[in-house]
C-alpha cells in the first residue's frame, strides 16, 4: 500500500545494516520510472517525495514523448495503462518562419505508426503512482524531503523530515525527521536538485536569454496528429496536438518580449497566437492559464559521486526545442536500472564506484550530445545574419531531399542513435513478434 505519511520503515537487511537497497529522493516522473523499472529486482526502494501524490500529479504539463520513451514504459508494463489517453503525432513538420521549404517527417521515416505522442504530465504520473502500488518491495514515503545525507562507507544514511501537507502551496512545516540506511541514494530531485547541491556536484550551463510561455488552446478544425516546430526570428514555436481538438503551445521569445505577449489581454494574445501558429486549424480558443518559463542549459560536472546517482533534470536540463528534456530522463532512469539490476544479480555492491561508473559512461555522453544538439538549434535558428539564414535553409532543403540525410536527423532527435536500454528492446522486439 502507498503511504500519504512518513512511517519508520521496515528494516530490510539488519545482519547488513541498512533499511532498503535504494532511496529515490523526488517521485517526479523519472524517479517513478526509476523504481517501477526496478520490479521484481528484488531491490528493496524506498520513494521519498515532499508533495503528496494527488498534488504531484496536479501539474498541467504536457510533454512530447519519443518512441523509445514509449517503448521502455511499455518494457516496464506501464503503457497500455497510458496509451488510450495520449495522442500520436504521426508527422512533424518543421519550418523556418515563413519560408516554404517545410521538413515533414513521417512515420514511414522510423517504420513505426506514430512518430511519438504527447502525454500529459497527470495521466503518466498517475499510472506509474497506480503501478508501484501493485509494487510489494517499494515503499512510498510521503509527504517527505530528504535534508540530509551521509556516506557510512558501505552505506549511506539518509535524513529524511515528514511534511505537514496542510498548506498544498508551500508545504514547508516539518513534523519530523528520522533517518534511514540505504546502498545506494538516487537523485531525482529535478533541476534545482538539493541533494546534487549537498553532494558538491557542480554544474556547467547557462540561462537562455528567452522565456517559454506555455498554453493550451481548442482548435475548430482537427489538427490531424500533426506536431510542428516552427522556427521564427524571437524563438521556436511549438505545436503539439492533444487528445480531441485541442494543442498545446510552447512559444519562446526573448525575455522582455514574452513577459509582454503573456500579460497581453486574451483578444489581442489569441491575435499575436494565431499569426504564428497559422489558420490551418480555423479559428483559436484559449482553453488554459498562460504559463511562463525561463530555459536554461546545464550538465552536471558528475552523475555521481559516493553512493550516490543523478537521474533525470538532477542531472541535466535543455531548451525545451525538440522536448527533450523528459526522454532524457526515462532513458537515465531504464539505463540505471539495468545497470543497478544486472550487479545484483551478479552480486556485486548496486552503490560501488565501479557499479555507478557504468551508468554514467553510457548517459553522460548521451546527454551531452543532445543538449549541444538543442542549443545549436535555438541559436541557429534565432540568428538572422545572412549566411546563417542562407545555410539553415539550404540544411533544411539538404534534409527534405536527401531522406537518409532527414531519417539520421529524425533518428538523432527521437534519441535512436545511442544505446538502447533493455527495456526498450525488450518491448519492440514483443511487437516485431506480433
Ligand atoms: C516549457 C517546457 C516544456 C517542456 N516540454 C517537454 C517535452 O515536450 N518533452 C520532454 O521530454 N520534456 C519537456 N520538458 C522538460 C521536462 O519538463 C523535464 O525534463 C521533466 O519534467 C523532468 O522530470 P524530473 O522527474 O527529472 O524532475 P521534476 O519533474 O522536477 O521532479 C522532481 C521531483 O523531486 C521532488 N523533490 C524536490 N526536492 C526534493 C527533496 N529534497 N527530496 C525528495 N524529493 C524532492 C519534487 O517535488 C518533484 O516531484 C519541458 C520543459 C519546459 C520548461
Amino acid at each position: 500500500m502507498l503511504q500519504e505519511q512518513l512511517v519508520r520503515p521496515p528494516i530490510a537487511s539488519p545482519s547488513l545494516g541498512y533499511d532498503y537497497d535504494i532511496a529515490i529522493a523526488g517521485g517526479g516522473i523519472v524517479g517513478l520510472t526509476l523504481a517501477c523499472a526496478l520490479k521484481g529486482s528484488g531491490l528493496k526502494i524506498a520513494l521519498i517525495e515532499p508533495q503528496p501524490q494527488s498534488q504531484a500529479a496536479a501539474k498541467g504539463q504536457a510533454y512530447a514523448l519519443h518512441l523509445i520513451s514509449s517503448q521502455i514504459l511499455a518494457g516496464i508494463g506501464v503503457w497500455s495503462a497510458i496509451a488510450p489517453w495520449v495522442e500520436p503525432f504521426k508527422q512533424v513538420r518543421m519550418s523556418d518562419g515563413d519560408y516554404p521549404h517545410v521538413v515533414e517527417f513521417q512515420p514511414s521515416d522510423l517504420q513505426s505508426q506514430a512518430l511519438g505522442h504527447v502525454a500529459e504530465h497527470r495521466v503518466l504520473l498517475q499510472a506509474l503512482q497506480d503501478f508501484l502500488q501493485k509494487c510489494p518491495d517499494v515503499e512510498w514515503l510521503c509527504p517527505a524531503q530528504v535534508i540530509a545525507s551521509h556516506d557510512q562507507g558501505d552505506r549511506v544514511e539518509v535524513q529524511l523530515a515528514a511534511i505537514e501537507a496542510s498548506d498544498p502551496v508551500n508545504p514547508t512545516d516539518i513534523t519530523g525527521a528520522e533517518s534511514i540506511r540505504v546502498r545506494l541514494l538516487v537523485g531525482a530531485d529535478g533541476a534545482r536538485s538539493p541533494i546534487r547541491e549537498r553532494a558538491g556536484i557542480s554544474t556547467h550551463g547557462w540561462d537562455y536569454w528567452q522565456s517559454c510561455i506555455v498554453v493550451t488552446v481548442a482548435t475548430e478544425k482537427p489538427h490531424d496528429n500533426i506536431a510542428y516546430e516552427k522556427f521564427w526570428s524571437s524563438g521556436p514555436f511549438a505545436i503539439l496536438p492533444l487528445p480531441g481538438h485541442h494543442c498545446r503551445i510552447v512559444w519562446t521569445a526573448p525575455h522582455a518580449e514574452a513577459e509582454a505577449i503573456a500579460a497581453l489581454d486574451d483578444q489581442t494574445f489569441l491575435a499575436e497566437l494565431t499569426r504564428r501558429f497559422g489558420s490551418q486549424m480555423g479559428q483559436l480558443r484559449l482553453t488554459s492559464q498562460r504559463f511562463i518559463f525561463s530555459p536554461r542549459l546545464m550538465q552536471s560536472r558528475r552523475y555521481i559521486a559516493d553512493r550516490l546517482a543523478l537521474i533525470g533534470d538532477a542531472a541535466h536540463v535543455c531548451h525545451p526545442v525538440g522536448g527533450q528534456g523528459l526522454n532524457l530522463g526515462i532513458r537515465d532512469a531504464a539505463a540505471l536500472a539495468e545497470i543497478l539490476r544486472t550487479a545484483h544479480q551478479q552480486q556485486q555492491d548496486i552503490g560501488s564506484a565501479q557499479v555507478l561508473r557504468r551508468y554514467q559512461r553510457w548517459r553522460s555522453p548521451e546527454n551531452w550530445a543532445t543538449l549541444g544538439f538543442t542549443d545549436i538549434l535555438d541559436r541557429v535558428f534565432s540568428n538572422q545574419s545572412l549566411p546563417v539564414v542562407v545555410a539553415r535553409r539550404l540544411g533544411l532543403r539538404a534534409m527534405q531531399t536527401i531522406p537518409p540525410l532527414k531519417v539520421l536527423s529524425l533518428k538523432f532527435m527521437a534519441g535512436l542513435l545511442g544505446r538502447t536500454p533493455e527495456l526498450a528492446r525488450k518491448s519492440a522486439d514483443a511487437k516485431a513478434k506480433v
